[in-house]
């Protein structure tokens, strides 16, 4: 007769416990329950205060890696909110529609955006800032420069994946287009996003930037019947930015300059060589 093989010893319940939150997918919980127990211990707070305690961490963090997954997921050129810019450098711009907007109402009514205005003046910051806006409060966005959207629409078409990626655009609840007028676009590349923007009107906000004036939106689309009927719908209901004046990069430039009245030669030869940096005070 053999003897019965003693029976294996239990887990520890620290091994089962970290093993369960990692399949419930509560890493907070996991993370900071020894602590909170400490605390709660030290505090005199009953279970379920505990437990609250522990629900709410979890809760903050999990809003937090969903903000940080959405910003991931939008494909932003640079993080950049209101809080960086200066609404003095741009009188033009309408203040409290562009704060207005940051609360992301217009995204419940699928309003678009249109921010227009000669080059530096703050488009691209003020379009980041909306998307992070909505990013922030639960949207998804995707972000965009118009030449990068038409080459991606051109590649998703010549390998037969262009439905995919149109109904990806459909859903997403922001698109942003930076940069619509920089580049002309194919017959091709102007059917193609306006097929976009036509899909998605009055289904999800679009974000337009853009340094031309709509009267030469045509000379972007190449065809005037194309132009009226995007812009028909792209402004069926819409917001537009006005941001007209000095670029904001040759405004810091030339208050640098004052501020360092040597000749450029002589302030080149006291920069960083590295960086550029002026590292000799005048
Ligand atoms: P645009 O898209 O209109 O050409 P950008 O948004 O790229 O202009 O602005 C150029 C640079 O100047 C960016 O680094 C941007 O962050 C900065 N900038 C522009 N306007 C402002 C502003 N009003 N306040 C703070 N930074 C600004
Ligand atoms: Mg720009």
């Amino acid at each position: 007769m053999t003897a019965a093989a003693p029976a294996a010893s239990p887990a520890p319940p620290q091994v089962l416990l970290a093993h369960h939150l990692r399949q419930l997918k509560l890493p907070t919980f996991l993370r900071e329950y020894e602590k909170v127990a400490t605390e709660a211990a030290r505090e005199g707070l009953d279970h379920v205060r505990f437990l609250l305690r522990l629900a709410e961490l979890e809760l903050i963090d999990r809003e937090r890696r969903m903000v940080e997954r959405r910003i991931r997921a939008a494909h932003f050129s640079a993080v950049k909110s209101f809080d960086t810019f200066d609404f003095t450098a741009i009188p033009s711009l309408n203040k409290p529609l562009t704060l207005e907007l940051a609360r992301c109402e217009y995204l419940i009514a699928r309003d678009n955006v249109i921010a227009l205005g000669n080059s530096g003046t703050g488009k691209t910051h003020a379009c980041l800032a909306l998307g992070l806006a909505a990013c922030q409060r639960g949207f998804p966005v995707s972000f965009f420069t118009a030449a990068g959207l038409v080459h991606q629409l051109m590649e998703a078409r010549d390998e037969r994946r262009l439905l995919k990626l149109q109904a990806q655009l459909a859903a997403v609840k922001l698109l942003i287009v930076d940069e619509l007028g920089y580049v002309p676009l194919s017959q091709t590349g102007a059917e193609l996003l306006f097929e976009i923007f036509s899909q998605r009107h009055e289904r999800g906000s679009t974000i337009v930037t853009s340094n031309l004036p709509f009267e030469e939106w045509t000379s972007v689309f190449g065809n005037q019947r194309l132009t009226g009927a995007l812009l028909d719908r792209l402004t069926h209901h819409v917001h537009i930015l006005e941001l007209n004046g000095e670029s904001y990069r040759l405004k810091q430039s030339k208050a640098r300059r004052r501020r360092d009245p040597r000749p450029p030669d002589e302030v080149a030869a006291a920069a960083d060589p590295e960086t550029g940096e002026i590292i000799r005070a005048s």
